[in-house]
């Protein structure tokens, strides 16, 4: 055990939690493990494409749906693991996100309890990103990313084409249509909300923060709890 900590950020789509995570890795230093992200990258892979297991993850993530548990924990837990060995702090955006994950099962261990043997129940951080199923669907509707660099400014940019930074064409994000969005929030609420439950349970730090003010008013008041 040692003193580094770890981060985890929970959230309906669109609360923030990729922006919160990177501010936060950014200000104090921790490796950004965002799944979202990690899965956006192999799923756009031209060297996957023929893979059979990997394309029906990819149609699990278009349809709003959340991909294999198993799968996700197999590969965070992993990457966890060599973050251990390089004394590093972490900071999560979208995982755990079901109890599978979170909590595991008989033969598996939960992302929670791995972090707990490496950094300690009291260096674990649990965010909780809070905003209306309206201002999601609103939100996410309108979002705009640049797929090379992720410039989260770019959300409020909808008169831009291309990302100032990289040149690279700005587009909406493939599971960022409204029907989606209703699955994606629907699969929060089934999945990923007994998460936070069961954490609360477990009397884990868990923090609940107003996701409505802007970016930077919401990271004061994290920075607070550091
Ligand atoms: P996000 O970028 O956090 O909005 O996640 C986008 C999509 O990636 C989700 O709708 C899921 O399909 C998938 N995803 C992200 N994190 C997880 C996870 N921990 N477990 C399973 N699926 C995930």
């Amino acid at each position: 055990m040692n003193n580094n900590i770890a981060v985890i950020f929970y959230g309906p789509p669109g609360s923030g939690k990729g922006t919160q995570a990177k501010l936060l890795s950014d200000k104090l230093n921790l490796y950004l493990f965002d799944t979202g992200d990690f899965l956006r990258k192999i799923f756009s892979n031209p060297k996957l494409k023929n893979n059979k297991k990997i394309q029906a993850q990819k149609r699990l993530y278009n349809e709003g749906k959340l991909v294999s548990f198993e799968w996700v924990l197999k590969n965070v837990s992993q990457k966890v693991k060599e973050l251990a060995k390089l004394d590093q702090s972490v900071v999560f955006s979208g995982s755990a996100r079901s109890l599978f994950e979170a909590f595991g099962d008989n033969k598996h261990k939960g992302l929670v309890k791995i972090l707990e043997e490496i950094f300690g129940k009291h260096n674990l951080y649990f965010f909780y990103l809070d905003i209306s199923d309206e201002e999601s669907i609103k939100r996410n509707s309108r979002r705009l990313i640049c797929p090379t660099c992720k410039n989260a400014l770019l959300a409020f940019a909808s008169s831009m084409k291309n990302c100032p930074l990289c040149g690279d064409k700005i587009e909406h994000r493939s599971d960022d249509k409204k029907e989606i969005i209703v699955k994606r929030l629907k699969e929060y609420r089934q999945m990923t909300l007994p998460v936070i439950k069961e954490l609360k349970k477990r009397k884990y730090k868990v923090i609940k923060i107003d996701g409505m003010p802007a970016p930077y008013k919401i990271f004061n008041k994290i920075l607070n709890y550091f």
